[in-house]
């Protein structure tokens, strides 16, 4: 299916070691007749999902409300990228559904407590974010998870896979921190090398196809990497498309998944 991907801004309540939005913090939050148009966009170049990501979603006021246009507007899916933690408020995650929201995918680190908040630099984060898992798993809904790959979780990747399915995850999505941006430095402390990855990451799939999870693998991991695990390539994202609104930093696009 086709999907619009809308970034609605890039302020957020966590504040990751390897966020790609600390690399412009100034970049103020698109305005919803902008975010419209996007969506309207979409629509006429035959989006049927809406994807929501950021920074944080919902940190934005008029979030339930652009779910609701995307209804309006015939959207079928309607997807919220989150760090999860205000998923963990019942009353919150509630509203996000009735106006439309069908699809969760929440960014985790680990299933290690104390690796999640260091990532995230946040203590208290892992809770947050595994209370608003359990929240949207007890809803039924759509279920799946960003984990981004960084030296500190490579080596327990089966172990949270393990940990998510019991969740209600179905639908892992690995990426691979890269050292980029203004803090490129202090990221690249956190990117380990592929070679000593694959190993892991090959005994992570094959416990994930053993549960019946979808696992996608991130443009961002070389071909010949994956080959060396025997983990098939995927293209991922194809035929992205972005929308030439002109604006800096803000960013809409149309892909295939
Ligand atoms: S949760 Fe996402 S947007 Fe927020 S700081 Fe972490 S990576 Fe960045």
């Amino acid at each position: 299916m086709k999907w619009i991907e809308i970034a609605t801004g890039y302020t957020c309540n966590s504040n990751c070691v390897y966020c790609a939005r600390l690399r412009d913090p100034a970049i103020p939050a698109p305005e919803r007749k902008e975010l419209l148009s996007y969506l309207i966009w979409g629509r006429k170049n035959g989006a049927t999902g809406a994807w929501f990501s950021g920074g944080e979603p919902t940190l934005r006021e008029d979030l339930a409300v652009l779910g609701m246009a995307a209804v309006k507007l015939g959207y079928q899916e309607i997807k919220m990228q989150s760090n999860g933690m205000v998923l963990s408020y019942q009353k919150a995650l509630e509203r996000y559904v009735q106006a439309g929201f069908n699809q969760f995918n929440v960014s985790v680190k680990s299933h290690l407590p104390a690796v999640h908040d260091k990532l995230s630099r946040r203590p208290g984060a892992f809770e947050m974010a595994m209370q608003g898992l359990k929240n949207i798993a007890a809803m039924n809904l759509h279920l799946e998870v960003d984990f981004l790959i960084t030296s500190l979780n490579y080596t327990t990747l089966a172990q949270s896979i393990e940990f998510f399915h019991k969740l209600g995850v179905k639908r892992f999505n690995f990426w691979y921190a890269c050292a980029m941006g203004p803090n490129a430095d202090e990221i690249a402390a956190y990117v380990p090398r592929m070679s000593d990855v694959m190993p892991h990451m090959a005994e992570a799939f094959q416990t994930g196809e053993r549960l019946g999870l979808d696992l996608m693998r991130s443009y961002h991991i070389l071909r010949a990497c994956l080959e060396s695990g025997k983990i098939p390539f995927q293209r991922s994202q194809a035929g992205y498309v972005d929308h030439e609104s002109g604006r800096a930093g803000i960013s809409a696009g149309i892909f295939s998944d």
